[in-house]
């Protein structure tokens, strides 16, 4: 399939050709034609799929007919870099559009876009802070905005923007096109989707799977403890295929070497191994000579290994995104997975930000001898309407055990799982 089929304006085309994209996205594919309807749209896609021109081409389609001269259009986004990233994205798609659009974030002189705002542009991408800011100044007109974008809403929401956002909303014309971009759909981003959208088409990309089939689990443990404990729950779980993701390459290394001296089939995946053996590690881990790969973040993109039913986080992400990411390893096809996570005292700004992202409280696992006791700061915040995931229909029943294995795994039962070890404390 190519470009040719939105029939874009010829102007929105030369952009399209000139950035060198020969073909939709998957999200591309299938939001524009909607878009492009006028429909409301609930994306379920994160950055990197190709989310940003599939929300600005049809954008740019329908303000290159009507008036000019007033904002027509706002995206509201939860940084600045992604405001600028969505800006550029609009200045070099509809580069032969001569529409204007305005990037409009805090840390940065408000005076010079209240000029730009004068300059009448139509579109406006934009945080939600210095949006209000304007609009309480009255140095921003949004009475006539046709469509409004908001993306990246788990984000925003993680940041405490969505009494923001709702505020800016009741500035815009009830009469309007809204689309909704988010990688998580935790229970206020669904909430904030059935207030604002009418009728929407839902659109599914990318790393949304595990959100649905992967079963989270957390490990409170003193560092020096990671790599028994590590060892206890591949001894003790029944496992197919493990991926372990560590903070650092060296750490990556070592770790394997220590799974090695104890017999396991492991491999290991990091920047500092040329690419022949990466190939080597990639290709026995795909085959199945390895059963085990231990890798950094970066060293794992792009791995796409269908019969991966574990990731085990050794060293935490560093932020909610990148934990959606490497769970993102799992969990594919339709396949159930299961995510263990271990965490340290250190850690606790960050297992409070993914109990919001994950839309739970953490279930934190007790291993006698190897396990903390359970942090207190586990709560997901009390904000929350529904108890999470776990209370959930359509989480499928997902939770790891033994008959739930044995519905997944293809492969002959290496090791056994032994439930009497495992408590859970937060519920
Ligand atoms: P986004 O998810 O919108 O941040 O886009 C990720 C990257 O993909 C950006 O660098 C885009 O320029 C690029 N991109 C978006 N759509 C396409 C396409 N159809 N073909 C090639 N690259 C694309």
């Amino acid at each position: 399939m190519s470009f040719e089929k939105f029939e874009l304006h010829t102007k929105i085309a030369a952009g399209v050709e000139a950035l060198g994209y020969k073909v939709p996205t998957p999200i591309q594919s299938q939001a524009i034609p909607p878009i492009m309807e006028g429909r409301d749209v609930m994306g379920l896609a994160q950055t990197g799929t190709g989310k940003t021109a599939a929300f600005v081409l049809p954008i740019l389609q329908r303000l290159m007919r009507g008036s000019r001269g007033h904002v027509r259009a706002l995206i509201i986004a939860p940084t600045r870099e992604l405001s600028e990233q969505t800006h550029q994205a609009i200045a070099q798609l509809g580069r032969r559009t001569n529409l204007r659009s305005a990037p409009i974030y805090g840390g940065v002189s408000i005076h010079g876009q209240i000029n730009k705002l004068r300059n009448n542009v139509e579109i406006i991408s934009g945080c939600p802070g210095r949006v209000l800011d304007h609009i309480n100044r009255g140095t921003v007109d949004l009475s006539h905005v046709e469509v409004l974008v908001i993306d990246e809403a788990d984000h925003m929401f993680d940041m405490g923007f969505l009494p923001d956002v709702r505020k800016i909303v009741k500035h815009l014309p009830t009469q309007r096109q809204t689309l909704l971009f988010s990688a998580t759909m935790p229970d206020d981003i669904r909430s904030l989707a059935n207030d604002l959208l009418i009728n929407p088409v839902n659109v599914k990309i990318g790393h949304t799977a595990p959100v649905e089939t992967v079963t989270h689990k957390f490990y409170p443990v003193q560092m020096s403890a990671k790599t028994d404990l590590l060892k206890d729950i591949l001894n003790k779980t029944e496992m197919d295929s493990v991926l372990v993701f560590t903070r650092t390459k060296s750490r990556a290394k070592s770790v394997a070497l220590q799974l090695d001296k104890s017999g396991y089939k492991v491999t290991s995946l990091h920047g500092n191994l040329t690419q022949q053996k990466r190939q080597h590690a990639l290709d026995g881990f795909r085959d199945g000579r390895y059963e085990i790969m231990v890798a950094t973040d970066i060293a794992a993109r792009g791995i796409d290994v269908t019969r991966i039913s574990h990731v085990i986080n050794y060293d935490m992400p560093s932020t909610a995104d990148a934990y959606t990411h490497r769970i993102g390893r799992t969990g594919r096809a339709s396949k159930t997975g299961d995510a263990f996570t271990f965490v340290t005292g250190e850690d606790r700004g960050l297992a409070q930000s993914l109990a919001r992202v994950l839309g739970e409280k953490l279930q934190y696992q007790n291993i006698d001898g190897l396990t903390m006791t359970a942090p207190v700061y586990d709560q997901a915040p009390a904000r929350r309407s529904s108890h999470g995931r776990g209370s959930k229909p359509n989480n499928g029943g997902k939770k790891f055990s033994p008959k739930a294995r044995a519905n997944t795994n293809s492969r002959p039962r290496q090791r056994s799982f032994d439930s009497s070890n495992r408590s859970q404390w937060a519920h």
